[in-house]
């Protein structure tokens, strides 16, 4: 329904995922008026769409959950060391309940247009609805991976069988019994996805066009016992998460790769892929697998080992063996459960789509340049346009009219990954020139939600309204994160943090690579020094 007059808020919310959620409960404590606009027919953003078999988060339950709130932290049991797709989300919902949050809350809310208007000096929102909104402040909540990459292979609308991107899955799911399956994409998606999929169905080709390096999660439940002992000291165990590069528990070793004996390195990183707890731990096992080729080449060669170990057919061994032109790492590292033992089963191909492209889909399957496969369902995982996709989809003008996609044309401009100059009063949550998908993101959120809600309040205090990135603080902050990511491998990867995965998207690193406590202490600066590089009034 279409509101005649603007409805008017101290703040519109882009957003209901973990940092608009969060966000909304913050502004209600500093009793600020906030809506939440959510294009979903549900709450959740990631995680309400990437419903997909054998989704779950790649980061630790315990660390991947608020910590604003001691009673919900103490009464939510998780069940497994990584959580699953519907159990995350069942928690958001908790947590939306507990804080009675869904009424400020639209959904089916896609929102197309933001301007700052000069005139009023706030911003106008309108959604694809029509619905109007008038706000003093705008959040961007909108998430790194929301929007998908659309499947661009030509004769996809000739195809008779059913086909589904891995980001808009339907809600009831997929029935692979008896079909015949091709899944596009071996990301932290496809990886997630294959062994689940090749379980079900009569037979999975894998279509693979990078091998990515993949590690073990060894997931377990969690028993009562470690789950009262972790909520003993929760605070503690928050705090060291805190103290990390990444925002979560990870021990982390301060040596060298290059700095021990040849035992001692293998013992390290058999420990992380197998004893400490698999997943994350691995890029951890030392100091400068990130910073240093040699080093990153001992952690590539382990791992390439282990595939070789595993995966009984050579050939395709070989063909699931990372190449040395993609440091280990580089690429967001995927966290699985058995993905490389699925290629031992006899229902299961890998294709090498590098070496024979892809041409076209056709009615009953997919033609590469050597041949055609006969195929029921086709799985679409082939990713996001991460980190400005969501930005860069709504119409955004601030000052003069100037529109948000043309100053990103060349990559996103930031100050502190926060705001930008010539966008009064508008705010990015955990996006890029921040932390943001470097680090645990349920943590990077509630920093900048906290950092943003003090920071609204004292304007508010100070009888200001205004608050706004200056030019050369912008600038200075675009040299830092890429003179910071420029010292370690990232930018050498086709990733998606670099937007390479995205064909005409400018090649920029987008994260800020600097750790978590770094950008936490330059943020705090700021603010301490009354928002340095920031006009208020
Ligand atoms: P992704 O990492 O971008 O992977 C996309 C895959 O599709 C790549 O293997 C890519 O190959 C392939 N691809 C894209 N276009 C193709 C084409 N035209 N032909 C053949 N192959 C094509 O996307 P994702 O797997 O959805 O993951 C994205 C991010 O979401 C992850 O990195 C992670 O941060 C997050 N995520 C997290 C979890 C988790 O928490 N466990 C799970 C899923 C996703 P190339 O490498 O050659 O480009």
């Amino acid at each position: 329904m279409s509101s005649p007059t603007p409805a008017s808020y101290d703040a519109v919310i882009v957003g209901a995922g973990f940092a608009g959620i969060y966000q909304l409960y913050s502004l209600r404590k500093i009793g600020m008026t906030a809506r939440v606009l959510e294009a979903g027919s549900g709450i959740g953003g990631t995680w309400f769409w990437n419903r997909y078999p054998g989704a779950r988060c790649d980061v630790e339950s315990l660390d991947y959950s608020y910590s604003f709130d001691d009673q919900l932290q103490q009464e939510w049991d998780w069940s497994e060391r990584y959580a699953t797709q519907p159990e995350i989300l069942r928690y958001v919902h908790e947590v939306a309940r507990r804080f009675d949050l869904m009424r400020d809350i639209q959904l089916n809310a896609r929102v197309t247009e933001a301007h700052f208007n000069e005139g009023t000096g706030r911003w106008d929102v309108a959604t694809a609805a029509g619905d109007r909104f008038t706000a003093t402040y705008v959040i961007m909540a909108t998430g790194c991976l929301s929007i998908p990459q659309a499947p661009k292979f030509p004769g996809l609308e000739s195809f008779k069988g059913r086909w589904h991107h891995s980001a808009d899955w339907p809600a009831g799911g997929v029935d692979f019994k008896g079909q015949k399956v091709g899944l596009i994409g071996t990301g932290s998606s496809g990886v997630q996805m294959a062994p689940i999929i090749a379980e079900q169905a009569d037979h999975l080709t894998v279509f693979q066009r990078t091998a990515n390096f993949s590690v073990p999660a060894q997931n377990e439940p969690l028993t009562p016992e470690v789950l009262a002992e972790v909520k003993r000291h929760y605070g503690e165990r928050r705090k060291l998460a805190l103290d990390t590069a990444t925002g979560h528990f990870l021990i982390a070793n301060d040596k060298s790769a290059m700095e021990v004996t040849e035992e001692e390195r293998q013992k390290e990183f058999e420990f992380r892929w197998r004893g400490a707890g698999g997943g994350f731990r691995m890029l951890r096992a030392f100091n400068d697998l990130l910073l240093n080729k040699q080093s990153n080449e001992k952690a590539a060669d382990f791992v390439r080992g282990k595939i070789r170990a595993i995966v009984k057919d050579p050939v395709k061994a070989d063909l699931l063996c990372p190449k040395s032109d993609l440091p280990f790492g580089t690429k967001r590292l995927c966290v699985d459960s058995d993905y490389y033992e699925t290629f031992n089963r006899p229902n299961v191909d890998l294709v090498d789509v590098k070496a024979d492209p892809i041409i076209e889909v056709t009615p009953t399957g997919l033609r590469t340049k050597s041949r055609e496969y006969q195929l029921d369902t086709i799985v679409f995982a082939t990713g996001f346009d991460a980190m400005t996709g969501a930005l860069t989809s709504i119409d955004v003008r601030g000052r003069d009219g100037a529109s948000l996609r043309d100053k990103w044309e060349h990559g996103p401009r930031t100050y502190l990954g926060l705001a930008v100059a010539g966008f009064p009063n508008m705010f990015v949550l955990a996006g890029p020139g921040s932390p943001s998908v470097l680090s645990n993101m349920v943590h990077s959120i509630e920093l900048h939600v906290d950092w943003l809600t003090t920071c609204l309040s004292r304007l508010r205090a100070e009888g200001k309204t205004t608050i706004e990135a200056s030019q050369p603080a912008e600038d200075q902050w675009v040299a830092h994160v890429n003179e910071i990511a420029d010292r370690t491998l990232y930018p050498t990867a086709n990733s998606w943090y670099m937007g390479a995965n995205v064909p005409g998207k400018p090649r920029v690193f987008m994260p800020y690579v600097a750790g978590v406590p770094a950008y936490r202490k330059i943020v705090n600066e700021v603010a301490e020094k009354g928002y340095e590089g920031f006009a208020t009034a």
